[in-house]
């Protein structure tokens, strides 16, 4: 029976780094490290997670901000928007909520974004500092992995890694991360043949691909660390208990939201992997300490500040 590798730990040292760096950045500066989100449209998730973004700045003493957009917001505006952020000093980080409706291009739009202001980490500016192991804003999911990975105590050096996704802000960040840390990394996704087999080899797996309760047993070596990027909502009480049996709490989650959040990961995987990370309270808190750990950085940055 492995340990579950829960998110609050790590996450509350984050944020309490956050919260005094905050502080003496504000005393040494008298400014205040301030984090933008640009909402385009209603997406009700979306706007959960750009209100707990806003939240979380709020709670360790940066300033947070949402500029919501109408869901027909044309590329031009969006543009007159962000160039307005890059050049207004009050803004540290910005962050352009994805998805973005059908009619804007979600590559070009990033790449408006000023990179040292770039705190998801994905322009590709920064995408390119990271492939070269040079100082830059990384993105937040991978970095939230990576000290997920250290929480376990396994080292990556050396370490068989396998990622299953390959997309722009989880999956290839991650793979070329881990590379700096000196894993041994494989990236699966939908082409890749034998997935269960080449996940049962690995010393770390990372499940990045959005399929509900996907991995089982048979994808994990026993003693691996296993983190479980996935959230995927699921209803169908039958399944639910399937994967938590009684568990009140996923009852409660039934009967209150009509869903409960269910990982990559079958969670029964605890009986065969070392470590493993809950869905949810496992990757989700850290992502959220990294992004306004980067605030900070960006704040830094553009100052010039150790
Ligand atoms: P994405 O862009 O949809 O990418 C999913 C990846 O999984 C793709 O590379 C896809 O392969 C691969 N995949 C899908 N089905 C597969 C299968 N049957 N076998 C092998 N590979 C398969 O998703 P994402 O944005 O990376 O997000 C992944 C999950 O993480 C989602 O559930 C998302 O909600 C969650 N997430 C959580 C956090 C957090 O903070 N907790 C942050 C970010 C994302 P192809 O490339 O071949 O299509």
């Amino acid at each position: 029976m492995g340990v579950w590798l829960e998110g609050k730990p790590p996450a509350d040292r984050v944020r309490e780094f956050v919260k005094n760096e905050a502080q003496r950045l504000r005393a040494v500066t008298g400014a205040i490290p301030g984090l933008t989100a640009v909402l385009v449209g209603d997406n009700k998730s979306s706007l959960s997670y750009v209100r707990t973004k806003e939240k979380a700045c709020q709670a360790l003493g940066l300033n947070g901000n949402i500029i919501h957009m109408p869901v027909e917001t044309t590329m031009d505006t969006l543009r007159d928007q962000i160039r307005a952020l890059n050049d207004d000093d009050s803004v540290d980080g910005i962050l352009v909520q994805l998805p973005l409706p059908k009619q804007l291009e979600t590559n070009e739009v990033i790449g408006w974004i000023r990179p040292d202001k770039d705190v998801d980490g994905i322009h590709p500016e920064s995408l390119g500092l990271l492939v070269q192991n040079q100082p830059g804003l990384r993105p937040c999911t991978p970095m939230g992995v990576l000290e997920l990975i250290k929480e376990s105590g396994v080292p990556i050096e050396g370490r068989d890694v396998v990622i299953i996704g390959r997309s722009l802000i989880v999956g290839k960040p991650l793979a070329a991360l881990v590379t700096n840390a000196n894993g041994t990394v494989t990236i699966c996704h939908s082409k890749t043949r034998d997935l269960a087999g080449t996940a049962a080899r690995a010393d770390i797996l990372i499940a990045a691909m959005g399929k509900a309760a996907f991995v089982t047993r048979e994808f994990v070596k026993p003693g691996a660390v296993v983190i479980d990027v996935g959230t995927s909502a699921v209803s169908d009480p039958a399944t639910i208990r399937t994967l938590f049996g009684d568990d009140p709490l996923r009852a409660k989650d039934l009967a209150d939201k009509g869903y409960t959040l269910v990982g990559d990961v079958d969670p029964r995987v605890i009986d065969t992997a070392g470590w493993l990370t809950p869905v949810p309270k496992g990757v989700g808190p850290l992502t959220i300490a990294m992004l306004m750990k980067n605030t900070l950085e960006a704040f830094k940055l553009r100052r010039g500040l150790p």
